[in-house]
């Protein structure tokens, strides 16, 4: 595989997902907390996942803040007879910017299909918002050596119908599923041929320049322990957070970590 090329260019990307976790008062004070503690003037992308319910409260919070908020999922309809659906609509009216689609929870916990994760993808960028695009194989497709292939299909049937301008609005989370809360970070090495795996795909459905101006990032157990050697992988451009994101002290060192790390590759 062709080394990564050369870009210096991409804006690293720190996401915190605090999937179904917080209350109404616990989400205001991480939110806070964060808010308190990041550096205004941090050369990276900020993004905050808190639950449905907690938006508008976050929002509130980081009102003026340098830290973006986003939703951990939406619906693929634009409104109606949806039960318990949530729109693209609805998240920005209460002041989301972002959203994930296609998290690895939602794809085997809940069932989502490719084809609903292409609509969610969809939706979420003819509404105006960016997304965090997920990606990653399961413990038996990695140990069946089909890794490379699971990520490259995921990606083929989500980006089918974006095209190249929008791809702006995309980060893309290589989050294998093996090491998604379950404390075992991805290895470097694993990682970085994910990545390039990515940019690999990036480059067939559009074309080498695109691949090398997206944002890949990783996501899977990250703490700041583990931060430096998977931000300083060549093409690793941040990280999704799930666990360290609820803890701000955490959150905020992997938010300061990516900076240098993702500078320094
Ligand atoms: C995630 O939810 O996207 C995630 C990476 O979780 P964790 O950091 O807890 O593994």
């Amino acid at each position: 595989m062709p080394p990564v090329p050369s870009y210096g260019m991409r804006r690293p990307f720190i996401g915190g997902n605090w999937k179904m976790n917080t209350d109404h008062a616990s989400a205001r004070s991480l939110a806070h907390a964060i808010d308190e503690g990041i550096a205004d003037d941090l050369q990276a992308d900020i993004v905050v996942f808190p639950p449905f319910p907690y938006l508008l409260t976050v929002a509130e919070v980081m009102a003026g803040s340098v830290v973006a908020l986003g939703a951990q999922d939406l619906s693929s309809e634009a409104n109606g007879a949806r039960t318990g659906e949530v729109s693209a609509e609805m998240l920005r009216d209460v002041g989301a910017s972002w959203v994930i689609v296609g998290h690895s929870e939602r794809r085997h916990k809940v069932g989502e299909s490719e084809s609903l994760i292409a609509d969610k993808l969809s939706m979420a960028l003819g509404s105006g918002l960016r997304a965090v695009l997920c990606v990653g194989e399961t413990r038996e497709e990695r140990d069946a050596g089909k890794a490379h292939d699971i990520i490259a299909a995921q990606l083929r049937s989500a980006l089918a119908s974006v095209d190249a301008a929008a791809m702006v609005d995309v980060v893309i989370a290589y989050e294998p599923v093996w090491a998604i809360g379950t404390g075992i970070t991805a290895q470097p090495s694993d990682a970085g041929e994910a990545h390039r795996e990515i940019r690999s795909a990036l480059a067939g459905r559009y074309d080498a320049r695109l691949a090398s101006s997206v944002r890949v990032v990783y996501g899977g157990s990250l703490v700041p322990a583990a931060a430096k050697a998977i931000f300083s992988v060549d093409g690793v451009d941040g990280g999704l957070v799930g666990g360290a994101s609820l803890k701000a002290p955490d959150f905020l060192a992997l938010c300061s970590a990516a900076t240098v790390g993702v500078a320094a590759s």
